[in-house]
């Protein structure tokens, strides 16, 4: 991962069919980063359908690269509890220090300059596809995300109420 390439499929996609079945994840669930190749989303697919479920939406936030390279690498994430800020889009109150328990925010090696750039030609050989996969499914719903936070998430939301509805 610190060198801007994915996590092997196989063990990706067992990890993710053992979280689905947990309790908590029978009314529903959101899967954030995965699938990143067509084979997972496959692999999805037929785990699901198995148990005779399927994915009601593909969430596509769309971005051009030169903003994304600009989002990434100014994240600060806090060593301490996680929390995720941006120097220039959501900056801590306080430079360098976590608003919610005030610990020491950092930039993670995979949001350096070198790896994202590498992060976004792994995106475009291996998870780009995954775009023309789910249109042909019928369930891909794409968002602009050069916008703000507020405006982002307000479409995802009556996106996502639309569908849970
Ligand atoms: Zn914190």
């Amino acid at each position: 991962m610190d060198r801007g390439q994915l996590v092997p499929d196989e063990l990706t996609i067992n990890l993710v069919k053992d979280r689905l079945q947990n309790e908590d994840c029978e009314d529903g669930f959101l899967l954030d980063g995965f699938p990143r190749t067509v084979k997972q989303a496959e692999a999805l697919d037929s785990f699901l359908n198995e148990n005779g479920n399927s994915i009601d939406v593909a969430l596509l936030i769309d971005v051009p690269f030169s903003f994304i390279l600009e989002r990434m690498t100014g994240r600060r994430v806090c060593t301490d509890c996680g929390a995720s800020f941006h120097i220039k889009f959501n900056p801590p109150k306080i430079g360098g220090k976590c608003d919610l328990c005030g610990g020491n925010l950092m930039q993670r090696k995979d949001d350096c300059e070198d790896t994202v750039n590498e992060r976004l030609d792994v995106y475009e050989k291996q998870t780009q596809p995954l775009i023309e996969y789910y249109k042909n499914g019928n369930i891909l719903k794409t968002v602009d995300g050069a916008r703000t936070i507020e405006l982002v998430f307000d479409d995802i939301r009556s996106l996502l109420g639309a569908v849970s509805k």
